[in-house]
């Protein structure tokens, strides 16, 4: 065998290159993060084929002198850390690890020039191999070009997906960095074609700068379908923009989470996002949201992985309560407020003439590697209506003028009409009342006149009979009755009109299936939803004008009215301007 050596600098190189750079993607994100760091006002990103042929990271940031620019590309040499310690960080980069790996897998060039002049310096490496460093034409600032990253590690190479797919994940990165570093202005270029580009006019007001970059980033649509939050708990600050339930996306990647300005991606946080929304959204829905976490640096440790995406909270467990306590009361003060989408799908589904692509074909493609020329196609923004609950109508969804197919209400506002789903909304109605009472404990039985006897499988009566007393607890009053039957003698008044036999059935499979490694929580959501069900208003029942208005009444003041419990909205609006359009008036 061997003996024991120290490895040599330039295949320690390679192996944390392994680490720190998985992908072109990863080089242009440890790039722009030095950038930011060196305080750029403007950052520009050239890259072609994906990044695997040339990838160029261009800022007008401090720059780095003659005298350091060899260190920089050494491997641990960084001039972020003072002599203190890692936890109190106040740089994105703090390892001194990025430029030497580029440049032990690639043939990086660096130009940079710390003064206000054009005497800039030059250094090259190809494959770990550094040439002398040279004089050049520079103003301030750093350009860092990388051309035929991983050519000397054929093994990464093959592992790097179709251009399209490397260049649509390049997109993601800048995106995420130009979202969370607000006040920078990013320009990215892909094989010539403009992917981003932002633009700051410069403004004191923070949230105006924010807002414009998330229209700039995300488009007018998810402004318009969010609700800003902005909460101090503790030492914890949360500021963002939360989805509304009905503005649901297809998988997680239009959640955007920043820690103290890193950004971050943690499934477990995913998972806590998705919690928050359960109510609301069914299980295969995801909610879009964008949101700011700042804590004291001590609560969180960056340094668990290499390129640090990740990050470990002190304790997540209370990260996770504090974050849906908050999520669930502004998505509750939010009310009835549903998506426009649903409007502008209405619009589609009328308007015969359309020759524009659909909004729902434009947001799918934004996803789609062989389609990146769409990534910055933004909605016509004419055709979504802002379903404005700033204005000061005091019954913002109108007064019912009638009914149609015993199905839909259709009532007038000050700006349009709205067409809302009987069942659906009765059904978010009875639910959040039948919640509501459980957890006050003050829910309104009624004794049946006459008691209902319901056969039930011997095999489930043994089951069920721990489990009356928590039916009870939900007003549901029932007995063992024989060998194979219940007999129901209360159910809470609000059911009173319901099908009895139905209901309990459906119940007491509610309840054989509960067990104690479910949540609580989980568990009454599930049996409100259940008799919210049964309890509902039905679609083909006939309602007079006073019973629709009431409807519409309740459903302003309830939380969560705008979808129903399967998450699909409970009414759509349509605007004059809308309805104008479909004629042709305008
Ligand atoms: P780290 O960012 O962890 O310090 P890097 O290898 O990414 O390590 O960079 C090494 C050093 O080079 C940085 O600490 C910084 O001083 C300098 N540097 C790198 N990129 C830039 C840049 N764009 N502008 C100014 N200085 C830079
Ligand atoms: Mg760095």
């Amino acid at each position: 065998m061997n003996k024991i050596k120290i490895l040599p600098d330039e295949i320690i190189n390679q192996i944390s290159a392994g680490e720190v750079l998985d992908r072109p993607s990863s080089a242009v994100k440890e790039l722009i993060e030095n950038s930011i760091d060196a305080s750029s006002k403007k950052i520009s990103i050239f890259v072609r084929d994906g990044g695997k042929s040339e990838i160029i990271v261009i800022d007008d940031g401090n720059g780095i002198s003659k005298q350091e620019l060899e260190l920089a590309v050494t491997r641990h040499a960084t001039s972020k850390l003072s002599e203190k310690k890692i936890d109190s960080l106040s740089f994105l980069g703090f390892r001194g690890e990025a430029l030497p790996s580029i440049g032990s897998v690639s043939e990086m060039t660096i130009k940079s020039n710390n003064n206000n002049d054009q005497n800039g310096t030059m250094i090259e490496i190809t494959s770990g191999i550094k040439k002398k460093i040279r004089p050049v034409n520079h103003r301030k600032g750093t350009t860092v070009s990388i051309k035929k990253l991983f050519f000397s590690t054929p093994a990464r190479l093959k592992f790097l997906k179709s251009d399209n797919y490397e260049s649509l994940l390049i997109k993601r990165t800048v995106q995420k960095l130009a979202l969370c570093n607000f006040h920078i202005d990013f320009d990215l270029t892909i094989n010539n074609k403009k992917a981003i580009l932002t633009k700051n006019q410069k403004s004191d007001d923070k949230k105006k700068m924010l807002e414009r970059r998330l229209a700039t980033l995300l488009g007018d649509e998810f402004l318009e379908n969010s609700i800003l939050i902005n909460e101090i708990s503790e030492n914890f600050k949360f500021r963002g923009y939360l989805g509304v339930p009905t503005f649901h996306h297809s998988n997680t990647n239009n959640q955007f989470l920043f820690v103290n300005g890193r950004v971050v991606q943690d499934k477990s946080m995913n998972v806590i996002f998705k919690l928050a929304y359960r109510d609301f959204m069914s299980y295969d829905r995801f909610p879009q949201l964008v949101l700011f976490i700042e804590c004291p640096p001590d609560e969180v440790d960056v340094n668990v992985h290499p390129t640090k995406n990740e990050m470990r909270f002190r304790n997540l467990n209370y990260l996770r309560s504090k974050i849906l306590k908050i999520f669930k009361s502004n998505l509750a003060n939010a009310g009835h407020k549903a998506s426009t989408l649903n409007t502008v799908k209405a619009i589609e589904k009328f308007s015969f003439k359309s020759n524009q692509k659909t909004f729902l074909q434009l947001k799918d493609e934004k996803f789609n590697d062989e389609n990146l020329d769409n990534l910055n196609n933004n909605f016509d923004k004419n055709n979504i209506n802002e379903l404005d609950d700033k204005t000061a109508s005091p019954f913002p969804l109108g007064y019912a003028k009638s009914q149609f197919h015993k199905t839909y209400i259709i009532s007038e506002t000050d700006k349009g009409i709205i067409i809302t789903d009987q069942h659906a909304a009765h059904e978010r109605l009875v639910y959040e009342k039948l919640k509501k009472d459980f957890f006050e404990k003050k829910i309104k039985t009624q004794i049946l006149l006459i008691p209902v006897v319901i056969d039930i499988d011997s095999s489930v009566i043994k089951s069920i009979e721990k489990k009356l007393k928590l039916a009870s607890e939900y007003g549901v009053k029932m007995e063992i009755f024989g060998k194979t039957s219940v007999i129901v003698r209360e159910l809470p008044h609000i059911l009173a009109n319901c099908n009895v036999k139905k209901l309990v059935i459906d119940l007491i499979e509610e309840l054989v299936d509960t067990n104690d490694s479910k949540s609580v929580e989980n568990e009454i959501n599930k049996i409100c939803s259940k008799m919210a069900c049964h309890g509902s208003i039905r679609a083909g029942r006939d309602l007079q004008i006073d019973e629709m208005n009431d409807l519409l009444r309740k459903m302003e003041l309830t939380p969560f009215s705008g979808q129903c419990n399967h998450g699909r909205p409970t009414y759509v609006e349509l605007k004059i301007g809308d309805i104008e359009k479909l004629f042709g008036r305008k």
